[in-house]
């Protein structure tokens, strides 16, 4: 027996898509939002090939919330400088997409189970806009965040995540945007790559490569080495929600895979 719903749900429901692709982007310092280097070029070549999509989920790194996950659902989501001690030049980016009401509802009723609720607050932070405004300068598709539950384990946080998968067949782009490793407190100007930092990057592409997404989450339990990858593990989160919505038969390209200043991965996958 089918579901009946009225009219006007129907015209607000997302149109079936072929598959869109899910995106990790390893961001980095937030001056990538307006430096042309080899991480932003190839933000850059892969916006100028990607399909473009009804709207845009992203999950950055810089929205955490504890023992709930919240989507924005406001019509025109502001531009968030989350960040302090950088040039002018920075705080007077604006990225004026406009948001996905509809598709932001859709998402928190999928994720009512997992504590999913709407909000209007927040908007786009930097870790969304940093790498959106390379990938879509034009800031012409609609775009919506959802936030990172930091009371839940990586193996939680990819159930969670698992939900979202059918959205890539609705028009829907997912854009994980954190690092594979992040620690600031040991980043270095000369760049010399610290033996953690390669060792956990290694062990992420590896699992990737190999699609073993249990092991995936589950160096979360290598705890010295996890630590020190991850002194907090915001940044590794959206590229567990990026592999919980990879589908069967996806190809997996890496691209920017460098450990920048020491200890920051910007290894970046796509499923396509
Ligand atoms: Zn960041």
């Amino acid at each position: 027996m089918p579901a009946v719903i009225d009219f006007q749900a129907l015209l607000d429901q997302l149109k079936p898509s072929p598959k869109m692709p899910a995106l990790f982007l390893g961001h980095g310092s937030p001056m990538y939002a307006i430096t042309s280097n080899e991480f932003s070029k190839s933000w850059q070549q892969l916006g100028e090939k990607l399909p473009t999509p009804q709207a845009i989920l992203c999950v950055s790194a810089h929205w955490e919330t504890r023992g709930t996950t919240l989507v924005q659902v406001s019509e025109r989501p502001k531009t968030i400088h989350d960040f302090y001690g950088f040039p002018q030049e920075l705080f007077d980016v604006q990225y004026p997409a406009v948001g996905a009401p509809d598709a932001a509802r859709e998402v928190a009723a999928l994720l009512q189970d997992h504590n999913g609720h709407e909000t209007m607050e927040w908007g786009l932070d930097h870790g969304a806009w940093a790498v959106l405004r390379h990938l879509f300068p034009a800031a012409d598709v609609p775009v919506f965040q959802l936030s990172i539950d930091m009371s839940m384990s990586l193996a939680d946080q990819y159930d969670l995540a698992a939900q979202l998968r059918s959205l890539r067949e609705k028009g829907v782009m997912i854009i994980g945007s954190g690092n594979v490793v992040h620690n600031l407190h040991v980043a270095r100007a000369d760049d010399e790559q610290r033996d953690f930092a390669l060792e956990f990057d290694h062990y992420v592409g590896n699992y990737l490569r190999d699609g073993d997404h249990a092991g995936l989450t589950g160096l979360q339990s290598k705890q010295t080495l996890f630590a020190k990858a991850h002194p907090t593990f915001e940044h590794f989160s959206p590229a567990i929600y990026v592999a919980a919505v990879a589908h069967e038969g996806d190809q997996l390209a890496f691209f920017n895979e460098h450990v920048n200043m020491g200890s920051i991965s910007m290894r970046s996958f796509v499923y396509f």
